[in-house]
């Protein structure tokens, strides 16, 4: 290992700022602050490094003095430039020891504050501030948040004697406490309020209760205190809710985290101290405006727990009260400093900052500044009007801003504010937010929301089915399923929140209720909620978060910085942006989201409105071609209708249609009931389904009688599909409309099967726009999916006969990684929490394995035919880190929902911007 302990102060750093690998963000903005020259208390970092050996050896800094040394020997320095000593009595040095990682993760390590406190400091410090009711409050407050953290012993172990301490003082001031509980008692006798004779028998408690649950008294040494919280801070980064943190933001488990060793300042020193939070920009909208507040007499910890209300920083747009009480008319010149501060640190970065200062009495430290967490929307504005400032360049903004910030703008989201209570997580499988009453069938979904009431459809998993209620509902939860089941990929294409494979409920249709299995910050389960048909839940798709109750939403809103920020992302662009639609409708969301084509229109998804889904039975019943082929002629018209309204609204893009896909059993009824009524429907006898169902049954019908296959057996069902769109095609290009079709065959694995489905296409192709027909012969292209690996690794043959491949990595997924998309729910979750599969593949492409067969498919391809058109058409293409890899494969475009289409837009031109960056 080089260098592993960082010191900063006086202007001086040792570390490289740009090394937040190692020491991480936070100690990376200290090491810049102090070059800067800017006002940061002294301190020292530990790197990364450090937390990765300790962590992966078992080790604690307690059992490495070579290490202790090293540490020591900074903090000399950091001791030298504060002009005081850790444990000195006479003039002691207090540190803070916080956690900082490589990326953000706000809250979810631990931090210790007023290291370095022990009997006799504390009266030290009461004689040099002045003030031994603050450093009683300081030693309480460190005895039980190092407890809490590096002792284990919970916080909830000191309220005993802390409500004790109110009670005694409430007395006093003559408050009846026998009907408050612990919140009222705590905002009648705030902390403020205690005075140092409390704080003392306080303290005295506090060591007794340590003694009480460790067997041990509190550590007086601080050089032990400094070891156990170093410890501490580099095991926090294994807590449970840090590994969740982590993998719901996709940051790897081996990055570890940095431990910042700082002096102490003191923003309760009296009414000339001060503490606050600011950002420099708004970080909800993203307006230019210092957005900020502040305490007097606090430390930081009162400005985020909410106990104290804090106060607006400027004065501006504050009126009355606020504005008398603003840090600007408070201490102007303390205000004056920070605003110039905050337009340095801006400037310097580059970039919004969130900003902690303290205000020592009467001077100015800045703590922390990092760049802003904000909404997407402030994310946009902020990057378009840092480009039109001059600060940043177009490539940077496009790359600034997270491409999920576009979901964001295009969905409604939960107000932050709001108050809230997770019930339960699941798949985080639509974006945006919904509130409404649950029901459990479609049909209740349908005829509830036609009655205009807002529901939320619950179901163990969905099927073609529930499309109708899907559509009638804000959102759905499903209990199984990922994020390609068929809940996950119809709410996608609907722009409808769905939160997915959410295991922690169990639904009952008998008892139409559902049992949610609530889980605790430790992981392990605290109760069960029941929920019934009816009741009030809110969902966010965007984090499969389900709530208890109506929690406000805020409404989706794209602005004028939103078109000029994908209009920027356009011209950097190298893969075209398609979408999966399957109406008219779905086209025209897709062409107003920016989609230069569709992709792939799903044509099974036609068939299930009510006179359809009769023909299509009737197909599947007919015992003969010739009856087949008279249930085949009634879907004709409807069929060549949807293709008609298809190509009119996207208007010469061009648009991939695949044809029949998914095995004929999808297309009868599931249960006995529906069976029945089907029967007298039809006037077929219902034996008669029953057998044909059973016929059609298959152990793996994902391995089964689906894609192409179909057409080897029922040629006739692709005749009519390919029939309908050459017809749509002249119909529409008679009215003067370009149109460019694209025949799309699914799940090819041969060549001879794609000569089989040609010379279908062809028969058609001479029939429809042969002699004495009066339409016009429309140009169409021929091309295969590419799902199955031995498509992939036959794609040179393929080739031979496609004009095009659509990786339809779903399947291609599903086939290599041998992970049914339906089952795979129930076991993939241990997979990411074991850290065997970084990432669900089904949302995120696995770029080693099935990356390389579409590598593979790809290069083969080309070799036969150089100017092969290559895309992606899987979920995998609205995927920001999977577009990345499509970029390098060299595809010309991607293909995703709707919905999706702005936030592949933006993607797509980050991954050419990267490309060109590393080539
Ligand atoms: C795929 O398999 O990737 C695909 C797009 O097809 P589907 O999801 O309809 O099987
Ligand atoms: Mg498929």
């Amino acid at each position: 290992m080089s260098q592993t302990v960082f010191y900063f102060g006086e202007g001086h750093a040792e570390g490289d700022p740009k090394r937040k690998d190692l020491l991480g963000g936070k100690g990376a903005g200290l090491a810049e602050m102090t070059a800067l020259g800017l006002p940061v208390p002294a301190g020292v970092t530990l790197s990364t490094e450090v937390c990765n050996a300790l962590n992966k050896a078992s080790k604690s800094v307690k059992d490495d003095p070579a290490l202790q040394k090293v540490i020591l020997e900074a903090l000399a320095r950091v001791e030298k430039a504060q002009g005081a000593k850790l444990g000195d009595a006479a003039n002691p040095l207090l540190v803070s020891v916080r956690s900082g990682a490589r990326a953000s993760m706000p809250g979810m390590m631990d931090t210790i504050l007023n290291l370095g406190m022990n009997d006799a400091v504390a009266e030290g410090l009461a004689k040099k501030t002045e003030s031994p009711r603050f450093a009683y409050d300081a030693y309480r407050r460190f005895i039980s948040m190092y407890s809490d953290v590096a002792l284990g012993v919970k916080r909830e172990a000191f309220e005993h004697a802390l409500e004790a301490a109110r009670d005694a003082v409430a007395k006093t001031k003559g408050i009846d406490t026998t009907r408050l509980n612990g919140e009222e008692l705590r905002r009648k006798v705030p902390d403020s309020d205690l005075p140092v004779e409390e704080l003392r028998k306080i303290v005295l408690a506090y060591k007794a209760v340590v003694k009480r649950e460790t067997g041990k008294d509190f550590p007086t040494d601080p050089r032990e205190q400094l070891w156990g919280a170093v410890d501490a801070v580099f095991h926090s980064w294994k807590n449970h809710r840090a590994v969740v943190y982590r993998r719901m933001n996709d940051i790897p488990d081996d990055w570890g985290t940095a431990c910042t060793i700082q002096s102490m300042v003191f923003g309760n020193l009296g009414d000339t101290s001060a503490t606050g939070v600011a950002f420099t920009r708004n970080p909800s909208t993203g307006e230019k405006a210092l957005y900020g507040e502040w305490l007097p007499n606090a430390q930081g910890e009162d400005v985020v727990a909410g106990i104290r209300t804090p106060n607006a920083l400027s004065a501006r747009g504050a009126e009355g009260a606020d504005k008398e009480t603003s840090l600007e008319v408070k201490m102007p010149e303390v205000y004056k400093a920070f605003v110039d501060l905050a337009e340095t640190l801006e400037k310097h970065f580059r970039d919004s900052q969130d900003i902690e200062f303290t205000v020592q009495t009467g001077k100015l430290y800045i703590l922390q500044c990092r760049s802003a967490k904000r909404t997407g929307r402030a994310a946009v504005r902020t990057a378009v009007e840092m480009v039109k400032e001059g600060l940043i360049t177009k490539e940077e903004a496009i790359l600034r801003v997270d491409p999920a910030a576009i979901d964001q703008l295009l969905h409604p989201t939960l107000d932050p504010t709001a108050p809230k209570r997770l019930l339960a997580r699941g798949l985080p499988a639509s974006p945006g937010a919904a509130q409404g009453h649950i029901v459990f069938s479609a049909d209740e979904a349908e005829r509830r929301a036609g009655q205009g009431k807002p529901v939320i459809l619950v179901r163990i998993e969905t099927s073609p089915e529930d499309i109708h209620g899907m559509k009638a509902a804000r959102g759905v939860i499903t209990a199984r399923g990922g994020m390609t089941s068929h809940a996950a990929v119809v709410a996608r294409g609907m722009g409808k929140a769905c939160i997915a494979g959410c295991s922690a409920i169990h639904v009952s249709y008998q008892a139409q209720t559902m049992a949610i299995s609530v889980y605790g910050e430790d992981g392990k389960p605290t109760e069960t909620v029941t929920l019934k048909k009816g009741d009030l839940i809110t969902i966010d798709g965007s984090t499969g978060s389900l709530y208890e109750g109506a929690v406000p939403t805020v409404p989706a809103g794209l602005g004028a910085e939103f078109v000029e920020l994908m209009a920027w992302a356009d011209e950097v662009r190298t893969m075209k942006v398609r979408a999966n639609a399957d109406t008219p409708l779905d086209a025209r969301t897709a062409r107003g989201f920016g989609a230069e084509g569709i992709g792939l229109c799903r044509t099974e998804h036609m068939f299930f409105e009510e006179e359809r889904i009769a023909a299509m039975r009737e197909m599947i019943l007919s015992d003969d071609e010739a009856s087949r082929k008279k249930a085949l002629a009634k879907l004709l018209p409807s069929q060549r209708e949807d293709f008609v309204g298809i190509f009119r609204e996207m208007h010469g893009l061009p648009v991939t249609i695949r044809l029949l896909d998914p095995p004929l059993h999808e297309f009868l009824p599931t249960d006995e009931r529906q069976l029945e009524h089907l029967s007298m429907v039809m006037g077929v006898s219902a034996d008669k389904l029953r057998q044909r169902t059973k016929d059609l049954h298959e152990f793996n019908p994902m391995l089964g009688h689906r894609g192409c296959r179909l057409a080897v057996t029922f040629p006739e069902i692709y005749e009519m599909q390919v029939r309908a769109i050459l017809e749509a095609a002249a119909l529409v290009s008679k009215d003067g409309v370009a149109v460019v079709p694209e025949i799309m065959i699914p799940l090819a694995m041969t060549k001879a099967e794609l000569v089989k489905m040609r010379a279908i296409v062809d028969r058609v192709k001479d029939d429809v726009l042969g002699v004495g027909n009066a339409t016009t012969p429309v140009a169409f292209t021929f091309g295969t999916m590419i799902e199955l690996p031995r498509a992939a690794i036959m794609a040179g043959e393929l080739a031979e006969v496609a004009e095009f491949f659509s990786f339809g990595t779903n399947d291609l997924t599903q086939a290599t990684m041998g992970l049914s998309r339906d089952d795979a729910g129930k076991f993939l979750p241990a997979y990411l929490e074991a850290g065997i599969l970084p990432k669900d593949p089904f949302v995120s492409l696995d770029q080693e394995g099935v990356g390389a067969l579409v590598q593979m498919a790809a290069d083969r391809g080309r070799q036969t035919k150089p100017n092969i058109k290559l895309g992606v058409c899987g979920e995998h293409g609205g995927d920001p880190a999977s577009i990345g890899f499509f970029q390098k494969v060299g595809l010309s475009y991607i293909s995703c929902s709707p919905f999706r289409v702005a936030t592949a837009r933006l993607a797509a031109a980050q991954a050419a911007l990267r490309t060109k960056a590393s080539s």
